[in-house]
């Protein structure tokens, strides 16, 4: 299991940081963000340290896989038919943490283009 010692996410996915966790699977862990940007807005990552998701998909496709299968899991679970799946990447994407997430978002009529 690789993961960072100074990276928020994988302290999340270790248990040291406390999460409002939604839903766990043997790669992936989902939790709602902490600055919900719609009536759902839930956070999926790999257990394992990843960059971003380019990364992820290059060194463990399987999980990207069931990172996709868990954020679908999290929308059936919070009774959404229509929702956002969002990874930003890179900082001008509005990345800030830089292990990659999925943005679950949902609940609310969304607009295109995204800001
Ligand atoms: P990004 O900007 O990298 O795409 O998304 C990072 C997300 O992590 C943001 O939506 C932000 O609100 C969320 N976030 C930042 N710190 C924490 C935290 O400590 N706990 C949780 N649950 N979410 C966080």
């Amino acid at each position: 299991m690789t993961r960072d010692a100074d990276c928020l996410f994988c302290k999340i996915a270790g248990g040291q940081i406390p999460a409002d966790v939604v839903r766990e699977t043997e790669h992936t862990l989902a939790f709602r963000d902490i600055s919900p940007q719609a009536p759902t807005h839930v956070l999926v990552v790999p257990r394992e340290h990843h960059r971003d998701v380019a990364s992820l998909a290059a060194a463990a496709p399987d999980t990207l896989a069931e990172l996709v299968r868990t954020a679908a899991a999290v929308a059936a679970g919070e009774g959404i038919e229509a929702y956002r799946l969002v990874f930003n990447t890179g900082e001008q994407a509005g990345q800030s943490v830089f292990h990659v997430h999925a943005h679950v978002l949902g609940g609310r009529a969304m607009t295109w283009p995204p800001g």
